[in-house]
């Protein structure tokens, strides 16, 4: 099957993209397809297999072939090929952003700064793999011990579509440095930059069948992925109810789950911020990606004393913000992902309005002549919100932010900590001793300080209570894609014999 081009640009026909097995493109045996819908305009703009679970047969069958290969490589030679992937992938990112831009309706600008990243974490896993040391345990006596770090096997990798190519190399660039194959499903909505990675992996070196990717239904493809015997591991992002029903497959046939899933995180000003920088903090946070992140700041937690200054101030903010086709390099937002999503944030504002909060600004569909089609909303803002409000404890996913004012630093931990979920946070304030006291006091996986949505491979990543299990990027997460052997090795001289009469002591523990 042959990739049609447009503009230089892959990805971005009406065009037909196969799946990834075993180093072939192939369509699902069925011949069943799925629109990819551009969310900017409506229009479905290729289209990508239906796989059921013969295809994911096929696939985990071709990793297991592929595991048997890199799963003996050195970590030097994997180490080689992932920093050449990193190399390919950063010539080619005009194309990588391109196709982003096109399936998720993110701002060029958005993806074109966060995809410039990705790279660091192939080379990243690379010096990993490369520097991993094995640890000698301090076991006694005559006996040396020491851990083995081993790769799992065929790994299955569950992503969603709301940053498609991020989310998948976080835990794609561990999962090789550590000598897994993979199995990709990635979300229905955003299978493509997952596809094109493909063609830069194979470029870079990596054999047949190490890289995998069946495009599908969560409820088919996914399923049968999440369920198959030949999966050793299971990484899901996606929604707290997907991660618990996976983890629970996980949890009876006993196989390691790492769940990334959703999140409410609060941003917390306190009243010596000036108020332009709590202005531009709460904005970025709020409507970065239309809202469509697991970080979004959804509840701005702000001091009495500044919170009407700084309300005015975000509103201000918000109503000027460029809102439009995400190919423009000038828009700032661009629509939600599908007309599902854009039904839920229109809910959850008649739900707000319905519990008494206070709609500052947004509550509508954008729809003129420019966006005709798009699934675009306004930024929104509801005020006078209290915590036990469903719009301040659900997870809503879209350009819809709650402001709450408090009173004193342990009111702002205690709000804080007063939601189901636990991925992120930002506290912001010019006093360190403060913000660095509340931050250790929110059960969140990340908090900043004086940031927010700040990101690096080598800065584990990873949500408390119910935002998921186990931790992405880092050296805790190449351990997680290991299972650790532990030889021991007796180096005594003189015989052991538990059951002679020799008048010996003994020991056998
Ligand atoms: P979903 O939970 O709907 O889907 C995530 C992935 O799981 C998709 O590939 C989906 O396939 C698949 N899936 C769905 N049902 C099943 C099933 N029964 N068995 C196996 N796989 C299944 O999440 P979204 O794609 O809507 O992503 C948004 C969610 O992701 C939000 O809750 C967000 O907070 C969370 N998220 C968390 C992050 C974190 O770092 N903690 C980062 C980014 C997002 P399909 O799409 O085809 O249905």
């Amino acid at each position: 099957m042959t990739m049609k081009r447009e503009d230089g640009l892959m990805a971005s026909d009406n065009t037909d993209w196969p799946m990834l097995i075993g180093g072939r493109q192939t369509a699902a045996l069925s011949g069943k397809t799925i629109d990819v819908i551009n969310p900017a305009t409506g229009n479905a703009f290729c289209t990508v297999p239906a796989a059921d679970a013969d295809d994911v047969d096929a696939a985990v069958a071709a990793a297991q072939k592929g595991f048997a290969v890199w799963g003996k490589m050195s970590p030097l030679e994997r180490a080689t090929i992932l920093n050449k992937a990193a190399d390919l992938l950063q010539a080619r990112m005009p194309e990588f952003v391109a196709a982003e831009v096109r399936q998720t309706g993110r701002p060029v600008r958005e993806m074109r700064a966060q995809l410039a990243r990705t790279p660091e974490w192939y080379s990243y896993f690379a010096a990993v793999a490369r520097t991993y040391e094995s640890k000698v345990h301090p076991f006694g006596g005559a006996h040396i011990n020491y851990g083995r770090r081993l790769p799992l096997g065929v790994v299955a990798l569950v992503t969603p579509w709301n940053h498609p190519l991020l989310i998948l190399t976080k835990k794609l660039a561990p999962a090789l440095a550590a000598g897994n194959a993979v199995v990709v499903k990635p979300s229905e909505v955003a299978p493509v930059t997952p596809i094109m990675l493909g063609e830069v992996l194979a470029e870079a070196g990596l054999p047949d069948g190490v890289y995998n990717v069946v495009t599908g239904l969560g409820a088919t493809a996914g399923a049968a992925l999440t369920n198959h015997p030949g999966i050793a591991k299971i990484d899901l992002t996606g929604g707290t109810e997907t991660g618990r029903h996976v983890a629970a497959i996980a949890g009876k046939r006993l196989i390691p789950f790492a769940g990334e899933l959703g999140g409410k995180a609060s941003v917390v000003v306190f009243e010596d911020v000036d108020i332009e920088q709590a202005a531009a903090a709460t904005l970025f946070a709020s409507f970065v990606a239309a809202g469509q992140t697991c970080v979004q700041g959804a509840r701005l937690l702000v001091h009495e004393s500044i919170h009407d200054a700084v309300l005015a101030r975000l509103t201000e903010r918000t109503n000027a913000l460029r809102v439009g086709a995400p190919t423009d390099e000038a828009t700032q937002m661009g629509p939600v992902i599908s007309t599902q999503q854009l039904a839920t944030v229109e809910k959850y504002v008649a739900i707000g309005k319905d519990e008494g909060a206070r709609l500052v600004t947004g509550g509508e569909r954008l729809g003129d002549a420019e966006r005709e089609g798009g699934y675009f909303y306004a930024p929104t803002i509801f005020a006078d919100v209290t915590n036990d409000m469903r719009i301040a404890q659900e997870e809503i996913f879209g350009p819809v932010v709650c402001v709450m004012k408090f009173k004193d630093e342990a009111e702002a931990v205690s709000l804080a900590n007063g939601t189901a979920f636990g991925l992120a946070a930002s506290v912001w304030s010019p006093n360190i001793a403060k913000a660095k006291r509340v931050a250790e006091g929110i059960e969140a996986g990340i908090v900043w300080i004086n940031d927010h949505h700040r990101i690096d491979p080598s800065s584990p990543w990873g949500g408390f209570k119910d935002s998921g299990l186990g931790k992405e990027n880092g050296i805790v997460c190449y351990e997680g894609y290991t299972r650790m052997q532990s030889i021991v090795v007796n180096t005594a001289e003189e015989p052991f014999d538990w059951f002679a009469d020799d008048g010996k002591q003994k020991r056998y523990s």
